[in-house]
């Protein structure tokens, strides 16, 4: 009579180390240890970025060891492109790994490695022999048929559904029967045998959560698949078994998995480490209004690449989870403006447990006020680097001459008057782009800078009589002192205005031979100076430009007719 280690044998006949053999190979670790544990995707994912970003600021903070584990069993993809690719994306936020492999044959630097699951199909050999050996696993040869037609019964009797107890058409095989069949056909998946209670609930502890209670697991999941590799249950075990890992950061969608776990390492004899289940990442649907998952295929924003190119300071974007990650976190930042999220402690414990709300429109008014806060010399870094990639005619430009665009992108940055103009990196092209001379000349080509009146004629600059208009330059330009407050130069403006038919104010308008007012006059000159219609205040745009600058920017209006 056959016994289930001669079953274990004749299915794993490579496998000779045990599991406390392997555990023996890597050393014990001391301290906390996590993982970022990504599935190969086209993309990193904001909720990517979010664990990610979680698990890093949890080993840091706590001298711990962070790990790069690829989770490829269900994907073929090109996991040595894409893992660089990963590797280069969160070096962007900072984040780095303490252990990882780029390469199939690489010799591995890290003691705990190789940290690519499809590289570490012996492993879950050695694990699932160990439970065939000890009667809590069996080999199974169900069909997708016998499945479905097994779950409509389920269905029709409204049972709980899955594979388990007598449902397992191999589950209550004995062991001869296996023997015999394994070696008559060797092509089988292995499943586990569950002796949860599905009537029972059982009460785990997560580090957010605290006391969870939920249903056991009483499903015979699958262990092993029949092309040899693990499902994510014995990956997980083994994996995080012996890469020491002490704490799992991983989606609050793992949750309900939890008794599983807790029963699979029961089962192996091994201790489990801390789990803590981080919220999802919501969004409000466009059409039903309803919240959501962010979805990788509906939802630019769900890509980090779309977030950056659309102009989201990196720094901003880490800031923004981590208001997500503390709620306490906003608050803090605004009494300790000087300081980053490095420096406030961090704990898990404190995270927000509810779901966090995206939306693009908030978060680009929360960009707007951190663009707003830094000082230029910051903001103009952060930007470069932006702009090397997204902008780079734009950045060739502001790199001639950086001291002209430094002084203008900080007109009235950090007062009271500060029109908060940034709301993304995209929006210091239209601040910034006019203040040079060989972008002015194309920009004020646009249609709104010209008028077409009645008799089919263009005009620039709107609706002015032009012959007025040269008038007004001449004299404007003879009377233009830099030195002058705002105030005083507005004051000069207005009487200027006057002469040539702009009244100072609505009270005065009412006066018949008045057919403009000040404003109109203002925005002549915004649209003649910088072919734009929003643009910080026009006098400290003309300080900047100085005077060389503005007087040919203005005269060559008066060239145009
Ligand atoms: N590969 C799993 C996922 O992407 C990882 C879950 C975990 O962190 O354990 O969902």
């Amino acid at each position: 009579m056959a016994t289930w280690n001669d079953l274990a044998e004749l299915m794993f006949p490579d496998v000779k180390e045990t599991i406390d053999d392997l555990k023996n190979k890597f050393p014990e670790r001391n301290g906390v240890c996590t993982r970022f544990a990504p599935s190969p995707t086209g993309y990193l994912h904001i909720w990517g970025l979010f664990s990610c970003f979680t698990s890093w600021r949890f080993a840091k903070q706590n001298n711990g060891t962070l790990i790069l584990r690829i989770e490829d069993t269900d994907q073929k993809r090109q996991i040595e492109w894409w893992t660089e690719f990963l590797l280069n994306a969160l070096k962007n936020f900072g984040i780095g790994f303490d252990e990882w492999n780029l390469w199939a044959n690489w010799e591995d630097v890290w003691d705990y490695g190789p940290y690519t699951q499809s590289q570490r199909k012996y492993f879950y050999r050695v694990f699932a022999k160990h439970l065939v050996a000890k009667w809590l696993a069996y080999p199974c040869w169900m069909t997708t048929e016998e499945i479905e037609k097994i779950r409509a019964q389920q269905e029709l009797a409204k049972i709980m559904p899955w594979i388990y107890g007598n449902y397992s058409i191999y589950r209550n095989k004995t062991v001869d029967e296996l023997v015999e069949m394994v070696k008559q056909n060797p092509d089988y998946i292995v499943r586990f045998r569950s002796h949860g209670d599905a009537n029972k609930k059982i009460v785990f502890e997560d580090i957010l959560r605290w006391k969870v209670s939920m249903w056991d697991n009483y499903n015979d999941i699958v262990l092993l698949k029949s092309d040899g590799l693990p499902t994510y249950h014995l990956a997980h075990i083994t994996d995080d078994t012996l890469m020491k890992v002490t704490h799992i950061i991983r989606a609050e969608e793992w949750l309900t998995s939890v008794p599983l776990h807790l029963q699979l390492f029961q089962a192996f004899d091994l201790p489990a480490p801390k789990y803590c289940h981080l919220a999802q990442i919501l969004k409000v649907d466009e059409e039903t209004g309803k919240k959501r998952k962010i979805s990788k295929r509906k939802d630019p924003e769900a890509n980090v690449e779309f977030l950056l190119e659309h102009g989201f300071a990196v720094q901003w974007i880490l800031d923004y989870l981590y208001t997500i990650m503390d709620s306490w976190f906003e608050e803090w930042q605004k009494e300790n403006l000087d300081k980053t999220f490095l420096d406030r402690e961090f704990a898990l414990e404190n995270m927000n447990k509810s779901w966090a709300l995206i939306d693009l429109v908030k978060m680009e008014q929360v960009n707007n006020s951190y663009l707003s806060r830094i000082s230029t010399d910051q903001l103009l870094k952060e930007w470069l680097v932006w702009a090397e990639k997204y902008n780079t005619d734009l950045a060739d430009l502001i790199k001639s001459d950086i001291d002209y665009a430094r002084s203008a992108l900080n007109i009235e940055r950090h007062t009271e008057k500060d029109p908060k103009r940034f709301y993304t990196f995209k929006d210091i092209d239209t601040q910034l782009r006019f203040f040079f001379d060989s972008e002015r000349e194309k920009l004020v080509k646009n249609d709104e800078l010209r008028v077409k009146s009645e008799d089919g004629k263009i005009n620039w600059f709107g609706d002015f009589d032009m012959n007025v208009m040269k008038n007004f330059i001449d004299e404007y330009l003879n009377v233009l002192d830099f030195g002058m407050t705002t105030e005083e130069r507005f004051d000069q403006l207005k009487q200027i205005g006057k002469k040539y038919g702009f009244a100072s104010n609505n009270a005065e308008f009412k006066e018949w031979w008045y057919i403009w007012k000040i404003w109109d006059l203002a925005m002549f000159l915004r649209l003649a100076l910088c072919a734009s219609k929003r643009t910080p205040d026009l006098f400290s745009v003309m300080k900047v430009m100085w005077k060389e600058r503005v007087e040919n920017r203005l005269k060559w209006v008066i060239r145009l007719e």
